[in-house]
């Protein structure tokens, strides 16, 4: 196959939802229709906890919950699919969103007797500022759910996105009947299997076919004929460049226990997401080139390899004591043994020890296309965010960094385990598991972490005591916001400044200055009194 079809055939993406909403049932069900179906299992024991056996997992173990991501790959349709798995529980943390970084496309699971939650609607914000391809997957028909008019509505009016139903449910809970396509104007009619054998029995017939209407109740009838006249007459048609753009959202209904309508949704998907984007390469200074390079854009089709590092992951089991880092090829072909410049150190690095990962299982990449994600072990020097590249003229920068919103101090009980203690912390600094920030007046010999979710901190203490035999003492703060603030004078002597209680100032690592507030309240209150001072989500480009 030509590299063009290679790429052109890959399909990266990752399933965003609050956790219960089905990410796991329909992860599953997509390998089977997959045929990876001796994957299929894995990701439910993962998820029961019952096969895992390395010591790294044992901190989910503990607390029933994923901590890591894999990334599980399969041929459908003549496509080669990359799935990311984002960790889902509420406790869920910076890796999450980073994974977003690494995908071209969202599959987002509603409970559709839930509607929208909190956690879909952060990773959702996530993927819009990527302006990626969202698709949503309305989920648990065959329980009661809301009306799905009002679902839909609630897309567009907490989300925000445009929302055009592909298929749309007939009925709800005991009288769901199935879905219609409103594509193919075909009804698909829904049976109740014992266990949700993954093939489900699909009836395709024209929608006033007496057969079907024998199987609708008046009022579900009459419901879904009334809501389907009126999609087609004030809904969104399909618009696929707005779906590319992210402007729009296809939906589809049904039920992934049950396999039902998960076929529409694996073809749809497939058929109208995207293949791989370009990603941009910032500007650098190449060593011996007498000018930097400009930002540009790097085809995905460029013959030279090139990829960035989304993810690192250490001592995932405890039989190889290594760290693993997650690389998704931006261009070029990724070959077993190949050189590649680490952009951020400038030293030549061979690629020989790289990996597909199944869950805990591991199989050796010979051979990998933009688009593809594989884990690379051994090479302590990688980062996050780092680039490695067949041409120096290439860097990517495709990390943001995240608001934190939880906060707390770290430090070190123990004078004789200092030296451990520093090294570990640092090293877990530079993976990125947590930020920290350095507030005036901090308690001596304490480091302020910040993370997205209070289970990246756990993160680190575990792995300072396992890895690194360091103790460590976690004292949370009552700070929930944080924001770069915009150089101005007047920061020169904060305590001249108007605060509430409980606000202080800090500076981040590259010594930008922070403010810290409690609440909502206390940072309205400082943008209120300070004019002057101009707060950001982000660190301001230097
Ligand atoms: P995750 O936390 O998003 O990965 O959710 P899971 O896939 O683990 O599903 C959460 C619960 O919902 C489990 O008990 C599933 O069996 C159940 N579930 C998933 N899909 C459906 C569905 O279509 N219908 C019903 N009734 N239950 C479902």
């Amino acid at each position: 196959m030509s590299p063009a079809a290679e790429i052109a055939r890959r399909r990266t993406f990752a399933i965003i939802s609050h956790p219960d909403a089905g990410k796991t049932t329909l992860t599953e069900k997509f390998l089977l229709y997959g045929n990876a179906i001796h994957l299929a299992g894995t990701v439910t024991a993962r998820k029961n906890q019952r096969a895992t056996t390395s010591d790294w997992m044992e901190l989910e173990k503990q607390r029933g919950i994923s901590v890591s991501s894999t990334v599980l790959q399969f041929d459908y349709n003549g496509c080669a699919v990359n799935l990311l798995d984002t960790p889902g529980h509420k406790d869920f943390s910076e890796d999450t969103y980073r994974v977003l970084t690494a995908v071209d496309a969202a599959l987002m699971v509603i409970d559709a007797g839930k509607g929208v939650e909190p956690q879909t609607r952060k990773l959702f914000e996530v993927c819009r500022r990527r302006g990626i391809p969202i698709f949503t997957f309305m989920n648990k028909c065959d329980r009661p759910t809301l009306d799905p008019l009002a679902l839909i509505d609630e897309l567009e009016s907490v989300l925000g996105i445009a929302a055009s139903p592909i298929v749309w449910p007939l009925g709800s809970g005991p009288s769901f009947r199935g879905v219609f396509d409103r594509t193919e104007r075909a009804v698909h009619l829904f049976e109740r299997v014992p266990n949700g054998a993954y093939e489900a029995p699909v009836n395709i017939t024209g929608l006033d076919d007496p057969a079907v209407r024998g199987k609708l109740d008046d009022h579900t009838f009459n419901e879904s004929t009334e809501q389907l006249a009126m999609l087609d007459g004030a809904g969104h048609p399909l618009d696929l460049a707005a779906i590319h753009a992210g402007q729009q959202t296809p939906v589809y209904f049904g039920s992934a226990i049950n396999n039902f309508g998960i076929q529409l949704l694996l073809d749809g998907f497939l058929k109208h997401s995207v293949p791989p984007a370009p990603r941009r390469s910032v500007s650098i200074t190449v060593p011996g080139a007498p000018a930097p390079t400009e930002a540009r854009e790097v085809p995905v089709d460029y013959e030279k390899f090139s990829g960035f590092i989304f993810k690192i992951q250490a001592n995932m089991d405890p039989k190889h004591r290594d760290r693993i880092a997650f690389l998704r090829v931006c261009s070029g072909r990724f070959t077993r043994d190949m050189v590649v410049a680490h952009q951020r150190t400038g030293k030549q690095v061979r690629l020989s020890s790289s990996h597909k990962l199944f869950g805990q299982e591991r199989e050796t990449v010979n051979e990998a296309w933009p688009g593809d994600v594989i884990g690379l072990v051994g090479h302590d020097a990688f980062g996050i965010g780092d680039t490695l590249t067949e041409d120096r003229a290439i860097a990517y920068d495709e990390i943001p960094r995240f608001p934190p919103e939880v906060f707390a101090y770290l430090s070190n009980p123990t004078s004789s385990d200092a030296k451990k203690y520093r090294a570990g912390l640092e090293q877990l600094l530079q993976e990125g598991v947590v930020q920290s920030f350095t507030p005036r007046n901090a308690p001596p010999g304490a480091t302020l972490l910040a993370a997205v979710g209070p289970l990246q901190f756990e993160v680190v203490q575990w792995r300072l005591k396992s890895e690194y035999n360091a103790e460590s003492r976690l004292e949370q703060t009552n700070w929930t916001l944080l924001k770069w603030l915009e150089p101005h004078p007047s920061l020169a002597n904060p305590s001249a400044l108007v605060v509430a209680s409980g606000v202080s100032f800090g500076t981040d690592k590259f010594d930008n200055p922070v403010a810290l507030f409690p609440n909502d309240w206390t940072m309205r209150y400082f943008m209120e009194k300070n004019p002057d001072l101009k707060l950001h989500d982000m660190p301001i480009e230097q």
